[in-house]
């Protein structure tokens, strides 16, 4: 695109570029024009942009269109080349800058470069675009959470689904501890994003590493929550382990000024436990665990709580809906 508003200029900068064979070449007379006709089209590589025009300074309209248009090439075209005209023009974002008298071949030499490096960027950012769909595709299938580390939701799922087989096989229990951090958002909100996934991260390996046996597994659940299953764990023994976990977050001293539950960062815990039934799903036992962790929110935070009944967890398929999202719809309200 050419933008000036001599219509000499824009007819030799028209003939030089259509010689090349560039095509379309639109025209403006001035940056309001110049606008218009970008808000328009789609096929502009580079803008050509008088230095001088009555309507608007080039240079202001070069911040303005690299401002809507970042991608976009902008080469500044001008008679005043002064080593600070050149300072404005680049200060405004411009690409490059050619000379007045205009000659063909650096014209053509300077508008390549800007369209190469345009195309080079586009390129840049659709392969970057797709290495990130590569890299999710990657961490759902590896069942590993890429920021913790820790098995992901649906590496979990899958886990849970064979775990209640086996426990119903051979009659072992079954625990579960559902962990959400308090007050995470907050956190984030004062501390930045940054710092909140490295608080995820640092309680991921407290989660970790207190876990000891082979079949125990810890999973990223969402986006601050967090599950444990304890295969062969009676409920007890599980509320032990929560307990524990609480007391190292707790002990970990990671400042949370806007927590009220406590000046540190620290978690909630619900544990449930059961007996699994092939007549009942896991999502039973979950929804138990879930249900505990909405009472240690209620009941401040920064606690362990257990399932208390055992409904859920004798629930029989037919109920087991109603069971799961009265534990999920109520514990994401606020107090
Ligand atoms: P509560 O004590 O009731 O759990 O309060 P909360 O603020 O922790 O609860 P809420 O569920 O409203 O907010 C969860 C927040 O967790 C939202 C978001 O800011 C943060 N979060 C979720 N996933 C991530 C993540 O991957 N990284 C970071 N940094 N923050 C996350
Ligand atoms: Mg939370
Ligand atoms: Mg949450």
């Amino acid at each position: 695109m050419v933008v000036d508003d001599s219509l000499d200029a824009r007819l030799l900068l028209e003939r030089m570029l259509a010689d090349a064979g560039y095509e379309p070449i639109y025209q403006a007379q001035g940056a309001e024009e110049a606008f218009a006709l970008l808000a328009t089209t789609t096929d502009v590589d580079a803008v050509l942009l008088d230095a001088v025009m009555p309507d608007m300074d080039g240079m202001e309209a070069c911040r303005r269109i690299k401002a809507a248009y970042p991608d976009l090439a902008v080469i500044i075209v001008t008679a005043l080349a002064g080593a600070a005209d050149l300072d404005h023009a680049f200060a405004a974002g411009a690409n490059d800058y050619i000379a007045k008298p205009l000659r063909q071949v650096e014209l053509l030499a300077r508008v390549r470069a800007a369209v190469r490096l345009k195309h080079e960027m586009e390129a840049r950012a659709d392969l970057a675009h797709r290495l990130e769909a590569a890299n999710r595709d990657l961490e759902r299938l590896s069942g590993e959470d890429a920021l913790t580390g820790l098995a992901n939701r649906r590496h979990f799922d899958a886990v849970l689904a064979a775990e209640w087989r086996r426990g119903a096989r051979n009659a072992d229990a079954l625990a579960a501890i559902m962990v959400d951090i308090d007050f995470f958002k907050a956190f984030n909100d004062h501390h930045g994003h940054v710092r909140g996934d490295d608080a995820l991260r640092d309680v991921a390996a407290i989660l970790r590493s207190a876990v000891s046996r082979p079949a125990d597994l810890v999973a990223r659940y969402g986006g601050e929550e967090f599950v444990l299953l304890l295969p062969d764990t009676e409920v007890d023994g599980a509320g032990q382990v929560a307990e524990r976990l609480r007391a190292d977050v707790e002990a970990l001293g990671i400042p949370h000024p806007r927590s009220r539950a406590a000046p540190r960062l620290t978690i909630s815990l619900g544990v449930a436990g059961a007996q699994p039934d092939l007549e009942a799903t896991p999502g039973t036992l979950i929804a138990a665990a879930d249900q505990a962790l909405y009472w240690a929110k209620r009941s401040g935070r920064n606690c362990v709580r257990r399932w208390q009944g055992d409904v859920p967890i004798l629930a029989k398929k037919s109920e087991r809906t109603h069971a799961q999202s009265g534990g999920r719809r109520r514990r994401s309200r606020h107090m």
